[in-house]
């Protein structure tokens, strides 16, 4: 991808471990790449088609002069996400901060933390058997508009489905929903289980009854599996509730490990 570098833009600010590096400041040194298309600005000469590194770099003045971390790995957490949030055509972004007059006592040039993150892209299954089914629907696309660092893309049509594993009874609501995310994969299953549960959810019967499932098919090309999360969703090829939704939004996008698109993978569960 296009790069756009901002290097070595000196700051005045706050930030410090040592109560007297808050009061008295000290200089930071930052340099960002970022990494954005610059074919569209590159043809039409429009300055509005890319990221203007002029607003880019009064914005990280402004943002380290107007707040006071201990750590400079926060600043860059922080900063970084900021700017990600606020120039839309950053897609992704390596951030370094130095220290040149950090206080260590000893003789050292500069010390400096530098990160890489970037929006990703996920697709979520979503389900509802109980209660206000569309209600629940509704409210989980909402949340997910309402978390930080999270913009919901897309969202397929509700449909109405048979109950599915034997243990649930009633008839279900399921869609899928398409997000751009700054969340790791295991930040976004923690706040899709605060979602479930402030939906009234109880963990009661595995594969049960429920006012909310949430569940993380894909995300980007990540093939991973821990304890208590596998992506790609270890199911999702196989359930038509899932496929059916999920082709609507995101067609043509692979399966990292089966290598197949949704659409091939639905017609290939339908055929069965
Ligand atoms: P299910 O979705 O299979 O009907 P639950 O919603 O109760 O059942 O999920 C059980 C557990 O599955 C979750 O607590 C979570 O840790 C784990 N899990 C593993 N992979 C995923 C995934 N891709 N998305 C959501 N949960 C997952
Ligand atoms: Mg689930």
């Amino acid at each position: 991808m296009d790069k756009i570098k901002i290097k070595d833009l000196e700051v005045f600010a706050n930030h410090g471990v040592f109560p007297e590096e808050n009061v008295l400041g000290q200089k930071f040194v930052i340099s960002v790449t970022m990494y954005t298309d610059t074919r569209k600005a590159g043809k039409s000469d429009d300055l509005t088609q890319s990221i203007h590194y002029g607003e880019v770099s009064h914005f990280i003045k402004k943002f380290m002069e107007t707040h006071t971390f201990k750590l400079i790995e926060t600043v860059a957490e922080k900063l970084v996400a900021e700017l990600l949030k606020t120039f839309p055509l950053m897609q992704k972004l390596d951030l370094e901060i130095k220290k040149p007059w950090a206080p260590v006592g000893l003789p050292l040039d500069t010390v400096s933390v530098e990160i890489s993150r970037g929006w990703h892209t996920a697709y979520l299954g979503v389900g509802s058997s109980l209660g206000d089914k569309k209600g629940y629907l509704d409210g989980a696309v909402e949340a997910l508009k309402a978390t930080d660092g999270c913009e919901v893309i897309a969202v397929a049509d509700y449909i109405a489905t048979e109950p599915y594993g034997g243990a649930a009874k009633e008839e279900f609501l399921n869609s899928c929903i398409g997000v751009k995310t700054l969340l790791t994969p295991h930040e976004l299953l923690e706040r899709l289980h605060e979602i479930e549960q402030a939906a009234d959810r109880k963990r009661l019967v595995h594969w049960g009854d429920r006012t909310l499932d949430l569940d993380i098919l894909l995300y980007d090309d990540l093939v991973m599996e821990s304890e208590d999360l596998t992506i790609p969703h270890r199911e999702m090829h196989l359930r038509s509730f899932v496929l059916e939704p999920l082709s609507q939004i995101a067609p043509y996008k692979n399966h990292p490990v089966l290598h197949k698109t949704v659409m091939q993978l639905r017609s290939e569960l339908e055929n069965d």
